[in-house]
């Protein structure tokens, strides 16, 4: 089998909320609690759940772009999770990634060259000769054109805009990208031309892709498995096939229940999700989705539900329920 690219193990990432005159912690905001994953060179692991879910947070740690509290990151085998920052500098130039805002995450007094050339700079790869060259050859990979390179941002649509940060991301030619929402700010009708662009670069450039996304229906297309994730924790995780035909977690069903339907004739049968998502300071006893969860007995209230390997016939399906069983019946009486 091949070796993973990555492989995140419990990964835990909390925030101290600090108070009083001494800047005290007085909690703690538990963004990430226990994930742990596997990718392997060329999959797309689409990473799904509502704002405040933590999947944002676990895209910056896996970059280590924060320290972590516990746990691990192997990127391409070897053990990133405590190295300084000068050390993870070679590791560094084999990981990008793809901001959410194509408005905020591009300096406006900057030339889309000085911005696309910013990770060549910061490996001191290439001459400015070299960096032009490369430059030139990105922008026409992602569909802009050469001209682009002596422009300003404000000069360029949403859409073209988010071509630049996929050309920044790239330029260092990486193994790993992890995008952290590049469609939601974008309009609809574009965001399915940047996800196809994605789709195309991955093939041509063997990439291997986290794709952080708040909507199931965004990460269905690109992602080869998808993680469901709520307060900080991993619910269901499993190929892409297999999670749009048959997902076995109360939430993940309340989140296919969620997305819209095309045709205003046709009502969903399914529960949609109700209430607001928990704060991450205070996540609730036992299972964390247990104030919003249809199903909940008073066993969610007092234990943890383990993640657990439910699949059939050999494939992988991981859920984090007490009652995956009646869960899946629950839903096949509704549809
Ligand atoms: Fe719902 Fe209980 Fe399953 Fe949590 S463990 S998802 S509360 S049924």
């Amino acid at each position: 089998m091949i070796p993973p690219l990555l492989e995140v193990r419990s990964l835990r990432k909390h925030f101290p909320v600090r108070g009083g005159i001494f800047k005290r912690a007085v909690g703690h905001v538990y963004a990430v609690d226990g994930v742990s994953f596997e990718l392997r060179p060329g999959e797309t692991l689409g990473l799904v759940g509502e704002s405040g879910c933590g999947k944002s947070t676990l895209g910056r740690a896996i970059l280590r772009l924060y320290d972590l509290t516990s746990g691990d990151v192997v990127f391409m085998g070897q053990n990133i999770s405590r190295m300084s920052q000068r050390d993870l500098m070679p590791a560094r130039r084999q990981m990008s990634m793809i901001f959410q805002d194509p408005f905020s995450s591009l300096n406006p007094r900057m030339t889309v060259a000085d911005i696309i050339q910013a990770p060549l700079r910061a490996h001191g790869i290439g001459s400015r000769s070299e960096r032009d060259k490369k430059t030139a050859e990105i922008l026409d990979i992602v569909g802009l054109r050469t001209a682009a390179a002596n422009r300003y941002p404000h000069e360029f649509s949403g859409g073209q805009r988010q071509r630049i940060g996929i050309a920044r991301a790239l330029i260092v030619n990486p193994k790993l990208v992890v995008a952290d929402e590049p469609v939601s700010a974008l309009d609809v009708s574009i965001q399915a031309q940047v996800i196809n662009l994605m789709v195309d670069l991955k093939k041509r450039f063997h990439l291997t892709y986290v794709f952080i996304a708040h909507n199931l229906s965004v990460v269905e297309y690109i992602s080869t498995q998808v993680a469901v994730m709520y307060l900080g924790r991993i619910m269901e995780k499993t190929s892409s096939r297999e999670l749009y035909r048959n997902p076995r977690h109360p939430y993940t069903q309340a989140l296919m229940a969620s997305i819209p339907i095309a045709d205003p004739k046709q009502r969903s049968k399914k529960a949609g999700l109700a209430g607001e998502i928990p704060s991450p300071m205070h996540p609730p006893p036992g299972c964390v989705f247990q104030t919003r969860c249809p199903l909940a007995e008073e066993r969610c209230r007092r234990e943890i539900p383990a993640l657990r390997n439910i699949g059939a016939g050999g494939e992988e399906h991981w859920s984090a329920c007490h009652l995956t069983e009646k869960a899946a019946q629950t839903l096949d009486q509704r549809s």
